[in-house]
């Protein structure tokens, strides 16, 4: 057996999604976000998998690097941006494109004596309240960037509620940014995954797609199908052991399930070393050889239990998945209780990634 646990990549699935992005906001350019190693599908193969992205995105300066230093071209925006002098001497020399949110980044750029000329996206907070400038201090602000000779400005903001559909706040914080925005020259940033699919017409030039682009839909209890969006990653799992179990017995740590029947459970390889939480319930769905069963007992380190009683000859070697092709990561994440962004990201060094 050649791996009991592994992440396949599909990255023709991500280039599909880029597709079906840019149908949404047509003339509208992508910057595709691959930080937290591309949600967990490995940042330099998505980087290298998307050559038609216009760019992508970052959280860290590190992680630029990283793409830069595997020959990744595209223009990269550093969301974070910078916070030495240091760090944005590296910008500059490795062709970055930073994001300034915070008065101590303006002065960085001020003190900066470098010959080359980068783009500087300037965070304007409509409400967000994390990073950016108050549209209050925005003039200031501008009025300090256009003075740095090395910057071509560009502005952007963040939405706190884009996922939910027909939110006020969504509208005010809009209303804020195209209140600086459209009276300026400069290209512009508003939408994230659920921006792009629930705002009409505002998206700005530059989406910013980052949970979309790896097939989750962004919008709860709306299937990923009906944005045209198809799993970038799914997880396969292998069965290594499978027992009998008597009605009335348990299984696995604090006998957290007890059997109602008669029951046959197997053992899959992965547990919460991997990266699955902890916290998935009795019920969770799994796939054992193409069909659903659900998951019994506590999730171990190494090891998850399943119901496989209504699935026949069941045996050692046999594949599942814990997500992807045929169970969605947004269906298994409301089973710990979380989002699908941190089942994505949480999938451990040790599971091998497979990039088809
Ligand atoms: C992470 C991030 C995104 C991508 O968000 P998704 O919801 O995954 O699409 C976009 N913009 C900023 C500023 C981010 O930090």
């Amino acid at each position: 057996m050649n791996g009991l646990i592994r992440a396949i990549i599909d990255t023709n699935a991500l280039r599909h999604n880029l597709q079906s992005i840019r149908k949404r906001a047509a003339g509208s350019r992508v910057m595709a976000v691959v930080k937290a190693n591309a949600y967990g599908h490995g940042l330099v193969n998505v980087a290298h998998a998307l050559p038609d992205a216009d760019a992508l995105a970052v959280a860290r300066i590190d992680e630029a690097i990283t793409l830069r230093s595997a020959g990744v071209r595209h223009p990269i925006v550093v969301l974070e941006g910078v916070f030495s002098a240091e760090q944005l001497q590296e910008a500059a020399v490795q062709n970055l494109e930073i994001v300034v949110h915070d008065p101590v980044q303006i002065e960085l750029l001020e003190r900066f004596r470098g010959p080359e000329h980068f783009p500087v996206w300037i965070k304007i907070d409509t409400g967000m309240n994390r990073l950016g400038f108050r549209p209050s201090d925005f003039p200031k602000v501008l009025e300090r960037v256009r003075a740095v000779k090395a910057s071509k400005i560009r502005l952007m903001t963040h939405l706190a509620r884009a996922e939910e559909r027909d939110c006020p706040m969504t509208r005010e914080q809009i209303a804020r940014f195209s209140d600086i925005a459209s009276k300026l020259p400069y290209e512009t940033s508003i939408c994230n995954s659920a921006g792009i699919f629930v705002v009409e017409n505002d998206h700005g030039n530059w989406l910013r797609p980052g949970l979309a682009l790896y097939g989750a839909s962004p919008i709860p209890r709306e299937s990923a199908a009906s944005f045209g969006l198809k799993p970038v990653m799914t997880i396969e799992t292998t069965v290594i052991a499978t027992r009998r179990v008597r009605a009335g017995e348990t299984v696995g740590y604090g006998g957290a399930w007890k059997a109602a029947r008669d029951s046959t459970v197997a053992i899959l390889a992965g547990g919460y070393g991997d990266g699955l939480p902890r916290s998935l319930d009795n019920g969770t769905p799994v796939i054992v050889d193409g069909k659903r069963a659900p998951m019994v007992g506590r999730v171990s380190m190494d090891m998850t239990a399943v119901d496989v009683t209504d699935i026949p000859n069941v045996h050692v070697g046999m594949r599942g998945s814990f997500w992807g092709q045929g169970i969605s990561v947004e269906e298994v994440a409301v089973h710990a209780g979380t989002i699908p962004y941190e089942l994505l990201c949480g999938v451990n060094q040790r599971v091998p990634l497979y990039v088809i």
